[in-house]
């Protein structure tokens, strides 16, 4: 039985009181920039991939530099974010796709940007949430965990949880919701460690550190 209405009233009502303004924590100037810092955030701390972004935007600010660089100095840049294989060639063979298919521009819609390399549908929703202004659900680690936690959702995949967010969450809070799940799951709601005896959502949640 997942969460009365009602309870998710009051569940956005007290995550919108602890964090009243959110937004993400990952530095960049353009829609492409915010792009490729969230492929590399996989596995990586924020903090960390901005080290390594602010570097790596210097140098290749845009589709045409980065799809053209090579891809040792590409690795040699991110070896920090881990997976530095993959992740080079998903940057550079994405920002390629950027630059021959769509001139440069980061195509505004879920359906062209999941086409491009190192691209799923949490990274394509970040972008259109923080780089467009769209209301969208990501379901990163965080999101998951505490939807389950909370009783939001019975599911284990990524995508089905977040159309059953959709569902039930008011279009107005999804990105919101993202966010401030992201910052509770940080804050309190830890996967190993949760504080349950300090968190706010205790009389909500479902689980209270049993999962
Ligand atoms: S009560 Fe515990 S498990 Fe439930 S949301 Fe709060 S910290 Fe997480």
């Amino acid at each position: 039985m997942g969460l009365t209405a009602s309870k998710i009233t009051a569940l956005l009502k007290i995550l919108r009181k602890r964090y009243p303004v959110v937004k993400t924590q990952l530095d960049h100037d353009t829609p492409f920039q915010l792009l490729i810092a969230t492929i590399l955030s996989a596995q990586c701390t924020d903090k960390q991939v901005n080290k390594v972004s602010k570097k790596l935007f210097e140098k290749y600010p845009d589709p045409k530099g980065l799809g053209h660089a090579a891809l040792g100095d590409i690795k040699r840049i991110i070896y920090s974010t881990g997976f530095y294989n993959n992740k080079a060639k998903n940057i550079k063979a994405c920002a390629l796709d950027i630059f021959n298919r769509y001139d440069s521009v980061v195509p505004e819609d879920i359906s062209k940007l999941v086409t491009l390399p190192g691209v799923g549908r949490k990274t394509a929703n970040v972008v259109l949430s923080a780089a467009f202004g769209h209301q969208a659900i990501v379901v990163d680690t965080h999101v998951l965990r505490i939807s389950k936690r909370l009783g939001l959702t019975d599911k284990t995949d990524p995508t089905k949880i977040e159309y059953e967010l959709m569902e039930i969450i008011p279009e107005n809070s999804w990105s919101d919701l993202s966010l401030q799940l992201i910052y509770f799951g940080r804050e309190i709601c830890d996967a190993k460690k949760p504080l349950c005896e300090a968190c706010p959502l205790f009389k909500i949640c479902l689980a209270k550190g049993k999962k």
